[in-house]
């Protein structure tokens, strides 16, 4: 469904992403890991059109997307939330996530329909979804911070994406509320048939949940395979796992 062509992106004389290369199967659930600085955020960026490379490719469903701005990658099926909480603090639980769901729909080309109210209905089965329906009226900023980073999930799946992308989605969570958004996030996938792509730190959760690691280290991938190969890789433990 994916696949990253030795990428490479430098801020100034700094090089972030130094020839990476992933890849993503349909259905897959696929984990990039790597300490702090290895580039996870900046790959996720050059995915999702926030950032240009210097040179390589984004291949999505077999078309070239490397050079797209973001919305056309959005348009494409490709959603991402941010490693910062990126939400309207001001609206409401639903609106954040009818606001999705209504651009997703003005995309589509529904003109015909009666937009709001279908609209109404997919954003309560995306609140019911992820376990927020209780809390649609209240006020986004409002919410606990495990809470926001679900909702910021939720708008995600506004955008009916084929790929989920997801930068640390449990940053600043306790490892109870980790294991329970990353189930969620799992249970999320399967059900809607979605490719999900994330970085997280928890290796526990890493190693429970993906089915393919990439590892990355100063912007290169050093491996990516299955769990069972990445741990057994001598260079990612003594790079990586073994500082852990
Ligand atoms: P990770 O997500 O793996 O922690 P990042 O992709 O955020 O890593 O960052 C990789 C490196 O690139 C870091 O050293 C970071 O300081 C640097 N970097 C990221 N974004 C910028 C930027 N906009 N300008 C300059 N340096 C940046
Ligand atoms: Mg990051």
């Amino acid at each position: 469904m994916l696949r990253i062509e030795d990428i490479y992106k430098s801020f100034g004389e700094f090089m972030a992403v130094d020839g990476a290369e992933l890849t993503v199967g349909k259905g897959e659930l696929v984990a990039v890991i790597g300490p702090n600085g290895a580039g996870k955020t900046t790959l996720f960026n050059l995915i999702s059109g926030q950032l240009k490379p210097d040179r390589g490719k984004v291949i999505f469903m077999d078309e070239d997307i490397t050079n797209l701005p973001p919305y056309q990658i959005c348009k494409k099926g490709i959603a991402r939330s941010f490693q910062i909480v990126n939400i309207f603090h001001r609206l409401t639980v639903f609106e954040n996530v009818q606001v999705a769901v209504l651009s997703q729909q003005r995309r589509s080309n529904r003109f015909f329909h009666p937009a709001q109210n279908i609209a109404v209905e997919e954003t309560n089965r995306i609140l019911e979804n992820v376990g927020l329906l209780d809390n649609a009226w209240h006020i986004a900023g409002s919410l606990s911070h495990g809470d926001r980073r679900i909702l910021e999930i939720a708008i995600a799946l506004g955008n009916d994406p084929m790929l989920l992308v997801l930068d640390e989605p449990t940053a600043g969570m306790s490892p109870e509320e980790t294991s329970a958004t990353m189930s969620l996030v799992k249970r999320l996938a399967d059900e809607r048939g979605l490719t999900l792509l994330f970085c997280e730190h928890d290796m526990d959760v890493v190693f429970s949940i993906a089915q393919s690691i990439m590892v990355m280290h100063q912007g290169r991938t050093l491996i990516q395979g299955k769990p069972e190969d990445v741990r057994r890789n001598e260079e990612v433990v003594q790079a990586y796992l073994g500082g852990e």
